[in-house]
């Protein structure tokens, strides 16, 4: 049985004179958390828009579980495109006894159950959804999506607004819902929290997709070692067979990428009797990686 989820072959959406979307390819994997990444304006809610069935693409064509479309696969895909509006005054079991009815959810009062266990809010099931926190909300509305038990959990920008704990809680939440073996796609803005998150990413700018792959293969290979010492210049010339790119430089600082460990290069110099003041690698963040692929 194949493992693909979702497959997208060169979607362009055009608003008139707006190209919003400009041939973009991608394949998400069973059990994957993707992430559709980039700034604002860059067409991730577009794509989200066009494979959940809401909007019509101007070229192209996209696939769920190899076989049709959105519609099609209705109840094995769930999706977040914006906050739901939800009753103020009903609590979460009646509100999502509505949107279990709309989506024509089976065994109804088991799959809200389930789904408020799975958001963490069975605790307060029973309260008035106008006494949620913004939190609390996003969890609803996760639970919504949740409710047909779908394989697939779509999200946009799911952490928006969030403070760092309601932030937190929803990274632990969508970690949960991957490991339970549903594949999770999300684009997001926020590029060092979906680091967190992502196994494997398309990175998009203006329309297209810059970069895309696993999470490791695009950050790892921007890893950056830094050396401090008051004798930079000779380092420098014996390390220069071995440095990929100089990333900053002062009078006591080189930050470059290697095509050598941290550890061969401490070793490298340790042989030709130089000794750095300071030597260490920091881990490059998403965020970083994009603006050099942009930069590049
Ligand atoms: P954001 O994070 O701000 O939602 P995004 O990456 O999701 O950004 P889109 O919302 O898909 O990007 O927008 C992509 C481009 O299409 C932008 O230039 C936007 O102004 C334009 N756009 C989106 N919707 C429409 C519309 N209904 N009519 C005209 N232009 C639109």
């Amino acid at each position: 049985m194949s493992n693909v989820i979702l497959q997208i072959n060169n979607l362009q959406k055009n608003y008139k004179e707006i190209k919003a979307v400009k041939g973009i390819s991608i394949e998400v994997q069973k059990g994957q958390i993707y992430g559709i990444l980039g700034p604002n304006g860059s067409g991730k809610t577009t794509t989200l828009a066009i494979i959940l069935g809401i909007l019509k693409a101007s070229e192209g064509s996209f696939s769920w579980f190899g076989k049709g479309d959105a519609d099609e696969n209705r109840l094995r895909i769930g999706a977040l495109l914006e906050t739901p509006n939800f009753y103020p005054y009903l609590n979460a079991i009646d509100n999502l006894k509505i949107v279990a009815r709309i989506k024509g959810v089976e065994n109804e009062k088991e799959a809200i159950l389930s789904a408020l266990e799975q958001v963490d809010l069975i605790s307060r099931a029973k309260s008035k959804f106008r006494t949620y926190s913004l939190g609390m909300k996003q969890r609803l509305a996760i639970a919504g999506a949740l409710l047909s038990n779908p394989e697939v959990l779509v999200l946009d920008e799911p952490t928006n607004g969030l403070d760092p704990l309601g932030i937190a809680d929803i990274r632990n939440l969508i970690k949960r819902i991957a490991n339970e073996g549903r594949t999770v796609i999300i684009a997001s803005h926020i590029l060092d929290e979906m680091e967190k998150i992502c196994t494997d990413v398309s990175i998009m700018r203006h329309g297209v997709i810059l970069r895309q792959g696993p999470l490791k293969s695009i950050i790892d290979f921007n890893e950056h070692i830094i050396i401090r010492s008051k004798d930079l210049e000779t380092i420098k010339s014996v390390l220069q067979p071995h440095i990929l790119k100089v990333i900053n430089e002062n009078l006591e600082d080189l930050e470059f990428t290697s095509s050598m460990s941290s550890k061969e290069i401490n070793e490298f110099l340790a042989q030709k009797g130089i000794y750095c003041d300071e030597l260490y690698v920091r881990k490059q963040r998403l965020e970083q990686a994009f603006l050099e692929i942009i930069e590049a």
